[in-house]
């Protein structure tokens, strides 16, 4: 396979890569380029020789919140390593690249004293697909934090959006597809960190007490207004309900769990029943909260 990014530097290119490695689903078909992309100036490069040659692309964060089609993706899958994985902090005003692990962000947060960001314990994510998503946990979420972000679009240009620019909304943002945010600014406050330490403990013990461990995307449905997905999907009595190797977790209703061997047409199929019966007997439309790439 002829590779159409060739003599780019500071990144590094994979043919026909099995996207299922990348994803916590464990699903997914191959992508026909996989590059990380380590500097600013290759990211820009990359982008305009995309846009030449019209391919499609796709940004991967850590493939937490992700379901990837079994047909896999006909394009370049670009995911930020390098410098956009760097964590760096002024008192408790912390810069971070958009591929940092929230785990890595939240690691330096505590070393600092700086307190605000314990909600994310146990949230698997980077933080540039926590801001796409406004992932949030315990009644919280990234954009009480976030001050500003830098995105790189389509054509290598760089834009600061400030919070109230974002669009942050449930588990949403109006970062469009496509736009890179490679730049994230949150604001911490100080505290001691034997406290802090002590809610971190908390959200995770609590985390490991009601969310499965098997495979998954974590909450596949966004909370309707005023209800929660899972109590929902519970009520209609289907825990345990399966297609093929999916299934929802017994655990956790709103988590859609891949036993083993599952494909993305048993969890689409899955979660399609699901909707279907909870819309039946509630008259409530899920909406889902992973994203599906097709
Ligand atoms: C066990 C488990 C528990 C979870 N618990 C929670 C939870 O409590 N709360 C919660 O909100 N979520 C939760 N999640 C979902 C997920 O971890 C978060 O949504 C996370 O923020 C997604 O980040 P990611 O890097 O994995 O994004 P990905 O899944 O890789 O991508 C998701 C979307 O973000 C986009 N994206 C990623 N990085 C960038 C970037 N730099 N710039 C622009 N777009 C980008 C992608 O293009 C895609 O559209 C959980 C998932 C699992 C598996």
């Amino acid at each position: 396979m002829k590779n159409p990014l060739k003599g780019i530097k500071g990144i590094k290119v994979i043919a026909d890569e099995n996207l299922a490695r990348h994803t916590s689903f464990h699903i997914g078909g191959r992508a026909t380029h996989f590059v990380y992309v380590y500097t600013k100036r290759a990211l820009r490069i990359v982008l305009a020789r995309i846009h030449l040659l019209k391919m499609r692309y796709f940004l991967i964060g850590a493939g937490t919140n992700l379901l990837v089609a079994d047909r896999g993706f006909e394009g370049v899958v670009l995911k930020l390593g390098g410098v956009f994985k760097r964590v760096s902090h002024r008192g408790c005003l912390f810069r971070c690249g958009g591929g940092v692990l929230i785990k890595d962000f939240l690691d330096v947060a505590i070393s600092a004293c700086c307190a605000g960001a314990e909600f994310m314990a146990g949230i698997p994510g980077t933080l540039g697909g926590a801001v796409k998503g406004n992932a949030g946990a315990f009644g919280y979420s990234v954009s009480d934090l976030l001050k500003n972000v830098i995105v790189m679009d389509r054509n290598g240009t760089e834009s600061l959006r400030t919070n109230g620019e974002i669009g942050f909304a449930y588990r949403h943002s109006e970062i469009r597809d496509g736009d890179i945010i490679i730049t994230i600014y949150l604001k911490l406050k100080e505290e001691r960190r034997s406290k802090i330490l002590a809610r971190v403990k908390a959200n995770l013990a609590s985390r490991q007490e009601k969310h499965p461990t098997e495979y998954s995307a974590g909450s596949f449905f966004k909370n309707p207004p005023g209800r929660a997905a899972g109590e929902l999907i519970e009520h209609c009595g289907l825990k345990g309900l399966s297609v093929g190797g999916a299934q929802v977790s017994e655990k956790h209703a709103n988590y859609l769990i891949n036993r083993g061997q599952a494909c993305a047409n048993d969890i689409l199929a899955l979660a399609g029943k699901v909707k279907k019966i909870v819309r039946a007997k509630t008259g409530i439309r899920l909406e889902e909260e992973v994203i599906i790439l097709k």
